[in-house]
């Protein structure tokens, strides 16, 4: 059984008060619903994340998450914060691969390779985003190109590693647009992922891999989309700024 995941990424949104007040709600809300079967996982600003790292050890299933970081452990990278660093304040899951860190922040295929890496090494889950552009989209080349992202940045890894990764299919044409994927287009390319993976490291290693879906995933759209029997929870952006939203979409699950 893989894991069921609902991660909400709050992106560069919440100031200190904002970010605290809506940690506690979800937890009241976990605690009032008793939703044990779903890891909830919160992916605040790097600010928040000591003071919520306290928090979280007080409710079951619900688990801390970067939004990114430096892929070297320690050094003369002003501004940056390291995986070693996020261990170290109890964070158990990094975002990586993001597309709007691929597009604003230039990353490559490479440099996500070394991410994912340092946040293995340091014993932390990474969230690896993937999808394609509406171009892409159009052009029915969606399968191939998404295959080609995880095989440049993941396919370096031994299987044993694999098999701590989770993945995010997000079709970039659906994020913070409000145009969803179809139930059908979603389990399609999330199948296709699974596929691919397996011609990779084997069906049992793919069988194992939780593959969520992001892309204007709202309480009225969710539950039709996690359905599909590839689809094992989402990656929330816009929809998990507000609790009874984010709630909402874990109870879809
Ligand atoms: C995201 O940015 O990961 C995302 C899925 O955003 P939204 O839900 O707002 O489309």
């Amino acid at each position: 059984m893989r894991d069921q995941i609902i991660a909400g990424n709050w992106k560069m949104n919440k100031d200190w008060d904002q970010g605290l007040s809506l940690v506690a709600e979800i937890q009241k809300m976990m605690l009032e619903e008793s939703s044990d079967e779903t890891k909830v996982v919160v992916a605040s600003p790097y600010i928040h994340l000591a003071r919520i790292s306290e928090m979280v050890t007080q409710s079951d299933g619900l688990y801390l998450a970067a939004q990114n970081c430096h892929h070297e452990s320690a050094g003369a990278y002003t501004g940056e914060i390291s995986a070693s660093m996020l261990r170290s304040i109890g964070v158990e899951y990094v975002i990586i691969g993001h597309s709007e860190r691929r597009e604003y922040f230039k990353e490559s295929h490479e440099l996500l390779a070394s991410k994912v890496k340092a946040v293995l090494d340091h014993d932390l889950i990474p969230i690896f985003c993937c999808g394609e552009p509406l171009s892409i989209r159009e052009s029915n080349q969606q399968g191939s190109f998404v295959n080609q992202q995880l095989s440049d940045s993941l396919f370096q890894l031994a299987p044993e590693s694999m098999r701590r990764m989770v993945i995010a299919y997000e079709p970039i044409w659906a994020i913070g647009t409000g145009r969803t994927a179809s139930a059908a287009q979603a389990q399609e390319m999330h199948h296709s992922i699974r596929q691919h993976l397996a011609g990779q490291y084997g069906k049992e290693i793919s069988d194992e891999v939780p593959s969520l879906y992001g892309g204007s995933c709202k309480p009225a759209n969710a539950e039709e989309i996690f359905a599909g029997p590839d689809v094992d929870g989402g990656l929330i952006g816009g929809a998990s700024l507000n609790a009874s939203d984010f709630m909402a979409i874990v109870r879809s699950l």
